[in-house]
């Protein structure tokens, strides 16, 4: 069956809108990730084409082959777990990490970032829920990564990330992503310039926009329906 992904984009977009608006929020202030980790090239050229902006993949070895063929038509922004012996390839790949779960992970990327004298906007992903299977810090080791990554030159804490538990009904995870957003919060009380929220998913991505998310990542709504 070919997959309808301009329309599947408009109805995304909408949705997003709706959710934004109805919390009192600018539309424009929620980004849109395509989240492509089994889209193949042509269907990722389609979505860029259809307006499209920014690329969510969570292999640094998919993402190197897709990135080959595509280049930066479109931002990329790495969602997975990134092992410290691929930080310099992804390096290359990548815009933004969301998915910094380590310190050391941290450190090895601003060391990389060091020798190519840029600097790479990060945010660390938070288990909130606890489960696990999840990746991330617990939310009682964020702020030593972020003060850590304060004293580091080469790699900015841009935000926090989450992946909230599959369910049924998203008002379930609600509590997740306000966990997060609250985290968030206390982070800038004290004087730290975190600002954004990458969380929400096809599943719940209208509750976690209505709680603050500032990046959705978004693969089967606009690619179709998909195990991973
Ligand atoms: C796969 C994935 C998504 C997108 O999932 P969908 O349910 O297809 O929208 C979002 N975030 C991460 C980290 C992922 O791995």
């Amino acid at each position: 069956m070919e997959t309808d992904i301009e329309k599947n984009l408009v109805s995304v977009r909408e949705r997003i809108e709706r959710a934004a608006l109805r919390s009192g929020r600018d539309p424009s202030g929620v980004r849109l990730v395509a989240v492509t980790k089994t889209v193949g090239v042509d269907l990722i050229n389609r979505a860029i084409d259809a307006g499209v902006g920014i690329i969510g993949e969570n292999r640094v070895k998919d993402a190197k082959e897709k990135f080959g063929k595509i280049g930066a038509r479109a931002g990329w922004h790495m969602i997975g777990h990134l092992q410290r012996n691929k930080v310099r390839d992804a390096l290359r790949i990548f815009e933004m990490i969301h998915s910094v779960d380590s310190l050391r992970l941290a450190r090895a990327i601003d060391g990389e970032a060091s020798g190519r004298d840029i600097t790479v906007p990060v945010m660390v992903e938070v288990n909130v829920s606890g489960e696990e299977t999840k990746y991330g810090v617990v939310p009682g080791e964020v702020r030593e990564i972020v003060e850590a990554a304060g004293r580091f030159g080469n790699i900015r804490v841009c935000g926090l990330m989450t992946m909230a538990p599959f369910v049924q009904d998203a008002e379930e995870v609600r509590p997740v992503f306000r966990e997060l957003r609250r985290l968030r919060d206390a982070l800038r009380r004290s004087g730290f310039d975190v600002e954004y929220l990458s969380m929400g998913m096809t599943q719940d991505f209208e509750v976690a926009i209505e709680e603050g998310a500032t990046h959705v990542r978004i693969g089967s709504a606009i690619f179709g329906p998909r195990k991973y």
